[in-house]
Order: C-alpha cells, then structure tokens, then sequence
C-alpha cells in the first residue's frame, strides 16, 4: 500500500508548517490546497492544487474521488466558509478532519480593545468625527469602510484591494508579514495614526501592531473571530500528527 493522501486546506502560515511537517512522514502523501486569492503565493513544501472545490458537495467529492484519508482545516480563523464547508464533507464521506487554529489574542493590561462582531460594526465604532485610521483587516472586505468616507485611511493588504476604494483620504500600503513591533510601532507614529482597525487573527506574524498600539496607548477596534465549525480542534502541530497516529493506524492497533 502506498502513502495516505491527506488534504491539507491552507492559505495559512500553520498550514504550511502542517505541510511541512505531514511530508516529512514516508506513510503521507499531503496535497495543500488554496483557495488562490494571493497573486504570488509562498513556495510550499508539498505539491498544491489552487481554486475552490463547489461548495461542501464539491470538496465531499474531491475526498472521496482522491481516496483521503484524512483532512487537515488550516485555513484563517476569519475564513469561515470553507471551514463550514469541510465540517459538512468530513461529516458526508467520514473522512476524519481536525483543525488547526493558532489561539486568538487575549486583552493584556494597557489595551484599549473596542472588541466588535463584524467589519461592519467596525466601520460604525470608527464614529463620526474624522479620524486617522490604519486599516489592516486584509483586502476582502475593506470595501465595508466606503460607508464611512468621513476618515483618513491607511489601508495594509498583501494584493491591491480590487476593485480600487474610492475613499476620499486613503492610502495604499502593500506588505506581507511578518511584521515586528518597533517597525509597527514607528508606522504609527509616522503616520499620527488615532486608531487601528484588526481582526483578532491570533499568532506572532501580525500581533506587532496590536502591542505597538499598546504601547503607544491607541485604540484598537479588534473584529471577534467567527464561531468555530463542528470540527475536531487543535492548537499544536505535534496534536494533529498524534490524530494522523490515530486515525491511521490499523484497527487492531487502535483497538477497535
Ligand atoms: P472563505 O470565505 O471561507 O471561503 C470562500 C470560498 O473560497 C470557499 O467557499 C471555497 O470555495 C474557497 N476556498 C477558501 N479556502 C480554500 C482553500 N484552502 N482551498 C480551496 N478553496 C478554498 O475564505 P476567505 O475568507 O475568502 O479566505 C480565502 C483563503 O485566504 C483561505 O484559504 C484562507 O485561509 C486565506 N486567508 C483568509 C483571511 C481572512 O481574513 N479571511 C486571511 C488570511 C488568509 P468553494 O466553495 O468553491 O469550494
């Protein structure tokens, strides 16, 4: 018998690593797939197949005709859809999936989080007298701060937004992470930024500018993450590859 495929939903750092980890094991064949929203996505460690599947059906398809044997969801915490998703597949064709989320961001002594549920409810918490805003959101839903053209915006986003804003007072900044405090931290101030605007994606790469507004003493309008799907949960690499263990083993070793 040769080696399991896995699939491996990313468009994340951790499911790179997840790759990284999954091919690293003679006994996996791991396939990363992304949904293709960046223009030049990272080098991967394992072979990628890009673009979406058809909904839940679609992706339940792509298990069963690919002969899975297991599904890793490694994709954004805000990615809600395609999680969604793989929960209704995993539970369709009983391929077992677990997920992998980095932790969210807890408030720490200094902060000044205005926590709201949607982008939407971001743009009314920015209130109506103009401010300076630095909008790092990611580009897919910067259209929301449209309705409030009042503010001056520095927007952050790996891609252009596209379509272009057409905001009033804005500017383009296009970077991709990591991105370390003091640099956030001198952005800021350079650009006399009133307040920041960020959803609680958790992890290292872009909690720089949430500990720069901290130490500066600016607000934050942190969006909360979207709830989780019915999936099996996991913070850590070393928990999934003990569920691969798991679900992969022969019966009798399992016990069944
Ligand atoms: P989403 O709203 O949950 O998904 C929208 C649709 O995109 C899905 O229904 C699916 O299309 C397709 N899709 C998403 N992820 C895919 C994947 N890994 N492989 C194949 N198809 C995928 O997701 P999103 O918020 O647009 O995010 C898209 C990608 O960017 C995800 O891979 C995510 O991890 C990454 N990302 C998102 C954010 C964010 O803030 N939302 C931030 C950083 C990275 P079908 O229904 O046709 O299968």
């Amino acid at each position: 018998m040769g080696p399991h495929p896995v699939l491996i939903l990313g468009g994340t750092t951790e499911a790179k690593a997840v790759a990284e980890a999954l091919a690293a094991r003679p006994d996996l064949a791991p396939l990363l797939s992304l949904a293709g929203r960046t223009l030049s996505p990272r080098p991967q460690p394992v072979p990628v197949r890009v673009g979406g599947f058809g909904g839940a059906e679609g992706l339940a398809r792509f298990l069963k005709e690919g002969s899975f044997r297991l599904m890793v969801v490694a994709t954004h915490p805000f990615a809600a859809r395609i999680s969604a998703h793989a929960a209704r597949a995993a539970a369709e064709t009983g391929v077992p999936a677990i997920q992998l989320t980095r932790p969210a961001w807890q408030k720490q002594l200094g902060d000044r989080w205005q926590e709201v549920e949607t982008v939407t409810e971001a743009v009314s918490a920015l209130g109506d007298a103009p401010k300076r805003v630095f909008l790092a959101i990611g580009r897919q839903e910067a259209a929301a701060f449209e309705a409030a053209p009042q503010h001056a915006y520095l927007i952050r986003s790996v891609d252009p937004v596209d379509p272009p804003l057409t905001l009033p007072r804005m500017e383009s900044l296009l970077a991709t992470g990591p991105f370390d405090e003091a640099a956030e931290e001198a952005l800021l101030r350079a650009r006399g930024i009133e307040v920041v605007v960020a959803k609680n994606s958790g992890g290292a790469a872009t909690y720089g500018k949430i500990a720069a507004a901290r130490r500066i003493g600016l607000p934050v309008i942190l969006v909360a993450r979207p709830p989780l799907p019915d999936l099996r949960q996991a913070s850590r690499i070393d928990e999934v590859l003990a569920f691969a263990d798991h679900v992969l083993a022969p019966a009798k070793k399992r016990g069944v």
